[in-house]
């Protein structure tokens, strides 16, 4: 997974794009970048690590002076997680300096990657977003059309921004799968993939840039297009909700927080009449779907466990042996709250099984009587190919066990999983909006052709 944002005709374009960078950092730990471009000749700065520690003051204010910018925070796969693989990329070509910053999956990456070589493309990175830069830098012509011819070759997942001198170009897939929005500040447009980023530096949120859409924004003025037919249908990652995007952004008109407190009182239902003394979160995403459990059932709400935050998030650590130090410093029970208590503990998902068990066992530890242990979303039985990086089906737990096996492996007194129907239902905040999500990890009904071809390990 990882963060986009891109800022035009703002004088503090740099300092605005990394302050929507920080506020995006849940989505990619590993590297960030920026792009800057507009008044000197275009620079890229890109580094491992946290947006923070790259972007001081001395180097936003002294180094990168323009009006507009692009940023990118990423998190990926241990065979690409190093320095070259950073975004921005940004190229020299016959268009002139253009950079561009992606979230999302490519899933044809491998087939125009060897339509590119034969055709004497030299690649230096190997992020399937490279290509994107051949396509554009193979074709002639207006730069807004040459985008959206090469946009039309791509198949998968890919949420955009594309920088060139002063103008800034958003594109968002066919299916929507990743989320991308536009807002406004003072007279300067902002691309970026959550509303949060936005509202953080003072923007105001105006709408989603569509599937299929392609918008052109140079000098305030904002031109739109669709370089697919609008009348595909929709198929945005319901575990942006379940999972990944902040709980202040707005997905589908309501807040991430919203849709989280309703998969928690759908999960209430569905455990009616269980008892307990304590309904506690795993912190921080199964914090909103408790407090709705605990509204809906009258279980007492408590915090109990405290969270490092100087410790990133367990899912999005490159490596196994990574994410099991990381969650283990991560949370630890306040025995007080738990010793000798029957708990619901609510947990956003079950991935491999690993960093759930360890939870559990520390849980029971501190003295927890009984567990229920529920999750706000149905089990994971497919791998993402559309920019998430979920293991392969033979590391997930729920592909390769039933419901009883994993609450045995769990060691847990219950364990239940949020339904579909009720997972689309608290995504869902309008009738006429039910049909679209991508729910493929759950029911392995993909929205795109998937083959064993099928490239999965993009950003
Ligand atoms: Fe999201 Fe799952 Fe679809 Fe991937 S497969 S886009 S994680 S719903």
């Amino acid at each position: 997974m990882c963060g986009i944002i891109g800022v035009e005709n703002n004088e503090n374009a740099a300092v605005l794009a990394s302050a929507g960078l920080i506020t995006l950092q849940h989505r990619g730990e590993e590297s960030a970048g920026i792009t800057i471009s507009g008044k000197e000749k275009m620079k890229t700065f890109r580094s491992m690590g946290l947006v923070s520690t790259l972007f001081n003051e001395d180097t936003l204010l002294n180094k990168l002076p323009g009006t507009a910018a692009i940023g990118h925070v990423r998190y990926t796969t241990s065979a690409k997680s190093s320095l070259i693989n950073a975004q921005p990329f940004q190229i020299n070509c016959i268009h002139g300096n253009v950079a561009v910053a992606h979230n999302g999956n490519i899933t044809n990456f491998p087939k125009i990657r060897e339509m590119l070589l034969k055709k004497g493309a030299i690649f230096n990175h190997t992020s399937d977003t490279e290509i994107l830069l051949h396509l554009i830098a193979m074709s002639k012509g207006n730069l807004a059309d040459v985008v959206a011819k090469s946009l039309h070759k791509l198949e998968g997942a890919f949420s955009l921004v594309i920088l060139k001198d002063k103008t800034l170009i958003g594109a968002r897939d066919e299916n929507g799968f990743r989320p991308l929005v536009l807002g406004k500040i003072d007279g300067s447009y902002i691309i970026s993939s959550e509303t949060s980023a936005i509202e953080v530096i003072g923007g105001t949120y105006i709408r989603d840039i569509m599937p299929g859409e392609i918008v052109v924004i140079e000098n305030g003025k904002i031109k739109k297009s669709f370089f697919y037919k609008k009348t595909k249908q929709q198929h945005t990652c319901i575990f942006e909700q379940v999972y990944f995007s902040r709980p202040d952004s707005i997905m589908f008109g309501k807040t991430v927080k919203e849709a989280r407190v309703k998969m928690g009182e759908f999960l209430a239902k569905q455990m009616k009449g269980i008892k307990a003394d304590i309904v506690m979160p795993v912190p921080d995403t199964g914090y909103y779907a408790a407090l709705g459990f605990a509204r809906a059932s009258n279980i007492l709400f408590e915090n109990g466990f405290v969270r490092n935050h100087y410790v990133g998030r367990s899912f999005i650590k490159p490596s196994q042996n990574l994410r099991d130090v990381t969650a283990r410093l991560k949370l630890r029970p306040i025995k007080e709250v738990v010793n000798g208590k029957d708990i619901v503990l609510i947990d956003d998902s079950i991935v491999r099984g690993t960093t759930s068990k360890r939870l559990l066992g520390v849980l029971k530890e501190a003295g927890a009587k009984k567990i229920h242990f529920a999750l706000s979303c149905p089990p994971i039985i497919g791998s993402c190919y559309y920019g998430i990086d979920t293991p392969t089906k033979s590391h997930l737990i729920a592909a390769n066990n039933s419901v009883e096996e994993m609450r045995k492996y769990l060691g847990v007194d219950t364990l239940t999983f949020l339904s579909l129907e009720n997972l689309v239902k608290a995504c869902s905040f309008s009738a006429k909006k039910d049909k679209v999500f991508c729910t493929a990890c759950f029911t392995g009904r993909y929205p795109t052709k998937i083959s064993k071809n099928t490239y999965k390990e993009g950003c």
